[in-house]
């Protein structure tokens, strides 16, 4: 088997000043060029496609190297053109006015950390849904004017490129990124030079990282790389590789993030209100917070008070397979100088990172230590939430899953980012005109029954003959390199019916994504495609992680089935699934398809960017979908699971697509009642448009996080520091004080009105009753009596009832509560003992519990 995991070459540097060339007149151009905010306005984009269309392509719509790369003559005589000077300055001034607002201070101030940023295809900084969220996430920032700055790694190889070879077999390229030639900038010192940092790695050594700024309209990116000449043979790749190199070179990715990432917010005088770590990869920052607190005088306790008090962390993963593990030997390799500076053991430091502290087998887990050092924990969607409670419940015993402190709110995209030009143009002509600022205002996107059925018809015919266009010139450029049979590609491209129903599938090839539900019954399938009646075709696209077999012999099958005749022109697979080509496919097919295995998509994006571009979801009723589905507006598989067989569960999905497909889709869309177009279909898309979309943008999902954490989590920490820090020593104290004691706590005697245990009568009240000896606490203790019933083979919460202290006897503490049970049937009963104080933020965040 061919296989290549690296295909690298050395790379050849040349020092490059971007714009010297440029004639002073132009000079706006690099300005814009250096700022993405181009990546979201399309009239930036088409100055410079303007000016040389087919340089433009060649560059792959990089506007810093299409100014490197632009004819020097043309550029003089540009300068001299009226008509273009013209409309440079009315984007160069909408440009202005946009970056030179003042972040709005009225909303805490965020930094934000992630592993992966996708902004735009020429930043190859990202490989798939996590990078791309927190991409959107920083343009939403800048759009709504929020005080964020972001921290990532500039990677020089970036996420590999996909090719297939005539078979079908993944091939990974990986090209050389050329710092100079990409929109962002070095950050400078006062002497002139480019900042670096200095991170420790072990005790014994530094790793040096250069600091870069990839601006975000009004949001700076900073961004490390360590391929710096001070550093050795084996820190120099550390930043090589997104997702690439083995388990040691991720750790010493993830300490640059996060204790480099806090180390280049300190270089550049940056503090912020909240720290919020994009998945648990950059967690580590909080190693170094609690060092810095450390170093100012407080103690370890006090440190993490605060530093709890100002965290957030997000999940993405579903499975607890998903997260990084750190083998003790390794961590302890680069992490041992670290207990010294917090003033604990090595081992305590280790069970910051294990679900069962002292398990000295349990490795280091970065989720784990995420839970443990962050207040606040969110997962990406509403089922993700309850999936999240599931997963992190071994960390938080003494606590039914449903009673864990997660919250969720639900992955949103980039309006500006994703809605084609056309689109953009259609609901500015006809919504209000606060649209863009107001976008999660569901009112406003209900104009979208007033636009003629033909105007959102045509919109969408061109969205789709672009895409044919697109797929066209890809597959030629694509298919020459990979030397296919040019027969093939002539009969594929005769064989393609440009107003068949198109459906599209792009994803990471993860096998939980089920590519392959598809094509379960082959026969079936060939039959449905075939039928000269209703023709219908699918595009799919995607690459596999280059460890993943499993996701690369899909690919190799599904590429297979497309060469068969039956299947020819109506199953295409495209290569290299980037941002380019996931735009022009999410505004370009009829439907958008995912099928993902039941609660395994976190929350999933593409189907929103489908969304916004009137394009249908057809979908498992998982991740945000499960939220989104309305009737009458896409089509949704049930979110039921109902065999635990996966062969018999996929046979049993499959047949729901096929008879979808045969019995609602394809008639919908082909029953014109003498029209050009299906009436009903078109009621469909507004539908979708109207009643989805306006839940699903970013502008929602920032404001949620606002909503739902960042103010809360700034609320209390300035709580716990105002006065010196008064109240996080107070609350460090005060926990340190209920540990010594929790042991030697008494429970003096417990009596109920039905006797414990015994049968109690439906809707009857009885009275329970519980002294405790505090032994010494003022009033630090509550008690609740805690019903359980076992429903699918698990015990969940009934009733939670809490006993209200009524006297105080020396060190006796009295409580009391009124129980009662009011359905009939078969429960448990036990009571709980646990720390209570008005600033504890919940249970979680002191996780003390006694049974009895
Ligand atoms: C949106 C996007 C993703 C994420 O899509 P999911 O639906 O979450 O799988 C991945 N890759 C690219 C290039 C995207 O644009």
């Amino acid at each position: 088997m061919e296989y290549s995991s690296y295909n690298v070459n050395t790379p050849q540097w040349r020092e490059i000043t971007v714009g010297s060339h440029l004639p002073a007149e132009l000079r706006k151009l690099a300005e814009i060029a250096h700022n993405l905010w181009w990546t979201w306005n399309d009239d930036a984009k088409k100055l410079y496609c303007d000016l040389d269309s087919e340089l433009w392509k060649e560059v792959e719509q990089n506007p810093v190297l299409f100014l490197e790369r632009i004819n020097y003559e043309k550029l003089v005589a540009l300068a001299h053109d009226e008509n273009f000077v013209y409309k440079m300055d009315a984007v160069y001034s909408a440009f202005k006015k946009y970056v030179d607002v003042e972040p709005d201070h009225q909303r805490p101030s965020i930094a934000y950390f992630s592993m992966e940023y996708g902004l735009d295809e020429v930043l190859k900084i990202y490989s798939g849904g996590l990078g791309m969220l927190a991409g959107d996430y920083l343009k939403e920032a800048s759009d709504s004017n929020v005080d964020l700055c972001a921290i990532g790694l500039l990677y020089r190889y970036g996420y590999f490129d996909q090719s297939l070879s005539m078979d079908g077999q993944q091939t990974v390229n990986y090209k050389a990124q050329n710092f100079g030639q990409l929109p962002i900038e070095k950050v400078m010192q006062p002497d002139g030079k480019q900042l670096v940092i200095h991170v420790p790695y072990a005790d014994s050594f530094v790793v040096h990282a250069n600091v870069w700024k990839a601006s975000v309209g009004r949001i700076p990116l900073y961004l490390l790389d360590t391929d710096n000449e001070l550093n050795s043979e084996f820190d120099r790749p550390i930043t090589h590789h997104l997702y690439g190199g083995d388990w040691e070179n991720r750790l010493k990715q993830e300490i640059l993030l996060g204790i480099g990432g806090m180390i280049t917010l300190r270089a550049l005088g940056i503090t912020k209100d909240v720290y919020h770590c994009n998945e648990g990869h950059a967690a580590l920052i909080n190693i170094q917070r609690l060092c810095d607190y450390i170093n100012g005088g407080l103690n370890f306790g006090q440190a993490m008070e605060l530093v709890r008090a100002s965290s957030l962390y997000t999940v993405h993963t579903p499975v607890p397979a998903g997260h990084d593990y750190f083998d003790e030997g390794l961590f302890n390799k680069y992490m041992k100088g670290y207990p010294g500076k917090l003033g604990i053991t090595w081992d305590n430091l280790m069970d910051l990172g294990r679900h069962n502290p002292g398990d000295k087998e349990e490795r280091f887990c970065m989720s784990v230590f995420a839970c443990k050092t962050c207040q606040e924990v969110n997962g990406v969607s509403k089922l993700h939430k309850s999936v999240s409670q599931q997963m992190f419940a071994p960390i938080w015993k003494g606590y039914f899953p449903e009673e864990n402190h997660v919250g969720y709110v639900t992955n949103g995209v980039h309006l500006p980012t994703w809605c084609a030009a056309e689109w953009k143009k259609l609901f500015k002509d006809n919504f209000d005109e606060n649209f863009f600022c107001d976008q999660s205002n569901q009112k406003i996107w209900e104009a979208v029954y007033g636009i003629p059925d033909e105007e959102i018809w045509n919109t969408r015919l061109k969205q789709k003959a672009k895409l044919l266009d697109y797929i066209k010139s890809k597959c030629s450029k694509d298919w020459l390199r990979t030397q296919i049979d040019p027969a093939l590609s002539v009969s594929i491209f005769e064989r393609f019916n440009p107003d068949a129903l198109l459906i599209g599938f792009g994803r990471r090839f993860a096998t939980y994504k089920r590519a392959h539900l598809l094509f379960t019954d082959i026969d079936r399938l060939a039959r449905i495609v075939n039928n000269p009646k209703y023709p219908v075709q699918f595009i799919f696209a995607g690459k596999a992680h280059p460890n993943d077999g499993a996701g690369q012999g899909l690919i190799k099958q599904i590429v297979e089935i497309s060469r068969r005749p039956e299947f020819l022109g109506k199953i295409i697979f495209l290569e290299n699934y980037d941002m380019d080509l996931a735009r022009h496919l999410i505004s370009g097919v009829d439907i958008w398809m995912n099928t993902p295995t039941r609660l395994a998509e976190a929350s999933g994006t593409s189907g929103e960017k489908a969304l916004m571009n009137g394009v249908l979801n057809f979908s498992v009723l998982d991740g945000w979908w499960y939220e989104g589905y309305r009737k009458d507006a896409g089509w949704a598989l049930t979110d039921k699971r109902t065999y635990q067989n996966e062969q018999y569960q996929n046979q049993l999905d499959a047949e729901a697509i096929y008879y979808l497909l045969e019995h609602d889709i394809l008639p919908l869309y082909y029953e014109h009642g003498g029209k050009n177009y299906s009436e009903d279909w078109v009621k469909y898309i507004k539908n979708s448009i109207a009643q989805i979309a306006p839940h699903f943008t970013m502008k929602r999902q920032l404001d949620d996080y606002y909503d739902r954490f960042y103010n809360k989590l700034s609320e209390h920490f300035h709580i716990l520091a105002a006065d010196n820090f008064a109240k996080a020593k107070m609350m460090a104290d005060w926990k340190a004080n209920v540990r010594s004691r929790w042991d030697a706590i008494e429970i003096k005697s417990i009596e109920a009105g039905n006797g414990l245990n015994a049968t109690v009568e439906a809707g009857k009240e009885y009275e329970v009753t519980v002294v405790v000896d505090e032994k010494g606490l003022d009033d630090a203790i509550g008690i609740e009596s805690v019903i359980i019933r076992r429903e699918d083979g698990q015990d969940h919460i009934y009733e939670v009832i809490p006993l209200l202290p009524v006297s105080k006897n020396g060190n006796l503490y009295t409580f009391k509560a009124t129980s009662g049970i009011f359905n009939a049937g078969s429960f448990k009963q036990a009571f709980r003992m646990y720390p209570k104080n008005a600033l504890l933020p919940h249970r979680q965040d002191f996780c003390y519990v006694r049974w009895f």
